[in-house]
């Protein structure tokens, strides 16, 4: 026993603070306490915080006094040494905080503090009587005030530390945090149950019920495996739990016990809402086609010398039937797979289809699912019981920060897609990127795959640095939709253009509804929406707080700012001038959708962006109804460029490819070329060869020809070379140094001053101050610099300075907010 040493603990708080702190730990629990493990501390002089223990050690700390900790909130580590690894990189390499990754890491539940709000949970059943005294009495006051602070929540008990009670009602589900009521996102999540493969084995199943028989009190145990066995007819089949639940020999408690003593598997499911459409093969008998057998074995065989591959393949050559087949390879060995996409909602038949392959051993993981689900993915990601262990993990980014036991196989699907990194709060990661280095803590292979490479992995694949692998055919053997392009400024001349329709495309969609077959259209979000301006002067209405114009939103029949929500009524006067002449003008979704009704009046059109599928489900039901064919056109933005897979669209057409190209970014013909790309391959997957229309004032752009010719070398050489001349990534390494201030001219200043200073370390390195696209977001200004640092030039040391620097700007002006953002998207 260690009872008389005196131990400290460093611990991490969910606060962007630049160190850890020091807390004492009483001597009686000096055993208890390991790194990884959530405590409750205080800061400052009442605020109550769930921090994260890094580390346990004796040497005191240089202050006159250290405080306690107040109580210990998980009897286990949640965090692991790996884990905190990951956290400890990700803060050098991206310059944050650990309590910034923290924040990020931990299911927002997991991070109690005073400002926290905890609402009854709505699933709670209202039984009372089983409650503890303060469990009731935080009950009592919640039915009536709804939501309480845990400030208030210490001033209802008289106590000053409730955050392990809170905790353990949290796990009880009898309360939830507001933040997480909020975020709830409620896929159609099923539990499943079935036998453990123990007894799937007629000889042990045999044993289990004689021993259920021989004794009376397991009477209802015996009944409902019986009751089970009806139901399910194999012993290895796996049934809805409502279907057993749903019978009068079973029985709740004696179920629970059996799934405790590992009798039963209970697994939860989300629901797919394509399962009936999806493929009908049988995927168990999967098998490669020539192309995709060379490339897993080619994967399988340099894994050893070259752990990431990039894999290129067209849309629709099979590169998920490789990951399978990759994926089955790496949990026969008893490693878990990660298997990341960009967005979840997006891909829902993705994760059906690896479902209908995997079973139970998936498991789904998405920052929006509540607490009890994530808690539960949390449990069974690192499960030491094989059996309830999840093989593989599908999520989006924040699914890197699970407890991974031991990971074989990471997969990057769509690696090119910028929804990978995180702009906005800290930590300003790349998932792809943070991925590489996962799968290297756990000597773990990555397979990045895309139709589109992003250039730097391009870049790293011909120089070496990556296996380069590539399948060039689609599956079905149809070719590639044939792109052609629509010249707007002819089209225009010639007096052809319908609205914002050349007749190309007309006549394309006129023989798509002819033949029953469906159309996606598809405009950049950076297209021109609706706006209101006056006719005589140009003015256009301007939101008070930022400086965008606003924009017109039709259901809500209000001019909106898109960047902080400020709306005011339709103007009936122009500003400037005061002329009456204000007209609607511009080509946002919207508008298409109502242009295509008045051209198309038999057409059944529906709208995919971020206005329509905001509420719940929303974006389901419109994917269901197009796959049920109810709608013949389906308009979009980016949205409908990702991973859908339908087999009757035989026309897609991009409406203006200008404003993509002519985006002031050093990526924009990169990523309009991708766009271009993923959306033309869309059409025609399966049965016939689709057709792409492409809109453009500027036919002979090289970008255009690129996307035409399907020539993903020729826009990678062209674009290789801008790059080195221009010093941008991958030649180069950025980092965007963002300062913030609320007043213009005192902004200017300090970005003069900033100026000077850091150009006194990296020279010509520095590009700016400028301001961006927009200046002015929510009441703040913003200038930027562009550091660019030569790949062979130390990074870490160019970060160290940078970190002084800004350290002494923002103690020497305390209204300024500076943000730094490695490797800007
Ligand atoms: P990608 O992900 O590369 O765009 P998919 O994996 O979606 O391509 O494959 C395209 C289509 O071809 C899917 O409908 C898929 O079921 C089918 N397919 C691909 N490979 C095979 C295979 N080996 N056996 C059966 N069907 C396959
Ligand atoms: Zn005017
Ligand atoms: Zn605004």
């Amino acid at each position: 026993m260690s009872e008389r040493i005196t131990l400290f603990a460093e611990v991490i708080l969910p606060l962007p603070l630049p160190s850890t702190y020091t807390y004492r730990i009483p001597y009686e629990w000096n055993d208890l306490i390991k790194g990884g493990q959530r405590v409750a501390v205080q800061l400052g002089n009442k605020k109550i915080y769930s921090g994260l223990v890094r580390n346990v050690h004796s040497n005191a700390p240089n202050v006159q006094s250290v405080k306690y900790i107040l109580s210990i909130l998980d009897p286990d580590p949640i965090v692991s040494e790996k884990s905190f690894k990951l956290w400890q990189w990700i803060a050098n390499y991206y310059m944050c905080y650990l309590g910034d990754v923290m924040s990020i890491a931990l299911p927002s539940a997991l991070r109690l503090r005073s400002e926290t709000k905890v609402i009854i949970n709505p699933d709670f059943d209202g039984d009372i009587t089983n409650l503890e005294e303060d469990e009731s009495l935080i009950i009592e006051s919640l039915a009536k005030k709804e939501a309480l602070s845990i400030d208030d929540v210490n001033k209802v008990c008289g106590k000053a530390n409730i955050l392990s009670l809170l905790n353990k009602m949290i796990k009880k589900n009898i309360i939830i945090t507001e933040e997480e009521l909020n975020s709830r996102y409620r896929p159609k999540v099923e539990d499943y149950i079935r036998l453990s493969d123990t007894y799937q084995e007629q000889e042990k199943l045999k044993e289990l019920f004689s021993i259920l028989e021989s004794k009376k009190v397991m009477e209802k145990q015996y009944e409902t495996l019986l009751t089970f066995l009806s139901l399910a007819k194999y012993p290895n089949a796996e049934i809805k739990k409502i279907e057993l639940s749903k019978q009068t020999k079973f029985s709740p408690s004696a179920f629970a016990t059996m799934v405790k003593k590992g009798i039963f598997i209970n697994t939860k499911k989300v629901q797919s809402r394509l399962e009936s459409h999806s493929s009908s093969l049988s995927i168990k008998n999967l098998i490669l086609n020539q192309d995709q057998e060379d490339v897993f074995n080619n994967i399988i065989s340099e894994w050893n010398n070259k752990p990431v591959t990039l894999l290129h393949g067209v849309t629709g050559s099979g590169k998920t039937e490789v990951y399978i087949k990759l994926i089955e390879k790496v949990i026969e060995k008893g490693e878990q797979v990660l298997f990341l996409l960009p967005e979840i909602a997006l891909t829902s038949h993705l994760i059906s289809r690896l479902e209908k392959y995997f079973g139970s051993k998936i498991g789904i993981y998405h920052s929006r699912f509540s607490l009890c689900e994530r808690a539960e993915i949390w449990q069974k990601v690192c499960s030491p019981i094989k059996e309830s262990r999840y093989d593989i993990i599908i999520g989006s980014r924040s699914s890197l920060f699970l407890p991974f036991e031991k990971l074989g196989l990471i997969i990057v699907d769509e690696e090119h897609d910028s929804s990978y990194k995180q702009y906005d709060p800290a930590p300003r990661y790349n998932a792809r990127d943070t991925a590489i280095f996962l799968a290297n803590l756990h000597n773990a292979k990555t397979v990045l795959g895309s139709a589109t490479p992003s250039l730097e992995s391009y870049f790293n694949a011909k120089e070496g640095k990556y296996q380069f692998l590539e399948l060039k055919k689609r599956y079905s053997g149809t070719l590639l939709p044939e792109i052609f392009v629509a010249d707007i400024k002819e089209s225009t001349k010639r007096k052809e253009m319908h609205s914002h329709f050349s007749k190309m495309l007309v006549d394309h969609i006129t023989e798509a509804l002819k033949n029953k077959e469906q159309v996606i259209l598809f405009q950049n979000r950076r297209g021109f929406a609706l706006q209101l301006r006056c006719e005589v002067c140009g003015w256009i209405p301007s939101c008070t707080h930022c400086d965008v114009s606003l924009t017109y939103h039709k259901q809500s029949d209000l001019l909106k700012c898109h960047y902080c929500g400020y709306s005011v009524n339709i103007l009936q006067q122009c500003g400037d001038c005061g002329s009456h002449k204000v007209k609607m003008v511009g080509f946002g979704t919207e508008k298409i959708e109502e242009d295509l009704e008045i051209f198309f009046p038999n057409a059944r059109v529906a709208r995919m962006d971020l206005d329509t599928t905001r509420a719940k489900n929303s974006y389901e039901s419109i994917i269901n109804d197009f796959q049920d064919r109810k709608i013949d056109i389906l308009v979009g933005t980016q949205m409908v460029t990702k991973g859908l897979d339908f087999d009757n669209v035989s026309v897609v057409g991009i409406l203006n490819a200008d404003t993509m190209i002519n985006f002031p970014d050093f990526r924009s013909f990169e990523r309009a070329f991708q766009q271009m790309t993923q959306v033309s391959g869309r059409a025609g997957r399966k049965h016939k060869r689709g057709t792409v229309i492409i809109q453009t004032y500027n036919p002979y752009h090289q970008a255009i020809r690129d996307v035409i010719d399907y020539n993903y070398k020729g826009m990678y050489e062209s674009q290789i070379l801008d790059r080195k001349v221009f010093k941008y990534p991958p030649f180069y390494r950025l980092i965007k140094i963002s300062i913030r201030h609320k007043e213009k001219i005192v902004l200017d200043a300090i970005a003069d001053e900033f100026r000077t200073d850091i150009t006194k370390i990296f020279g010509g390195r520095i590009l700016g101050p400028e301001y961006p696209l927009i200046p002015r977001v929510k009441n703040y200004y913003t200038k930027e610099f562009l550091l660019k640092i030569e790949r062979k030039e130390s990074i870490a040391k160019a970060k160290e300075e940078i970190k002084i620097l800004v350290e002494k700007f923002t103690t020497k002006h305390k209204q300024t907010r500076i943000t730094l953002d490695v490797d800007p998207a």
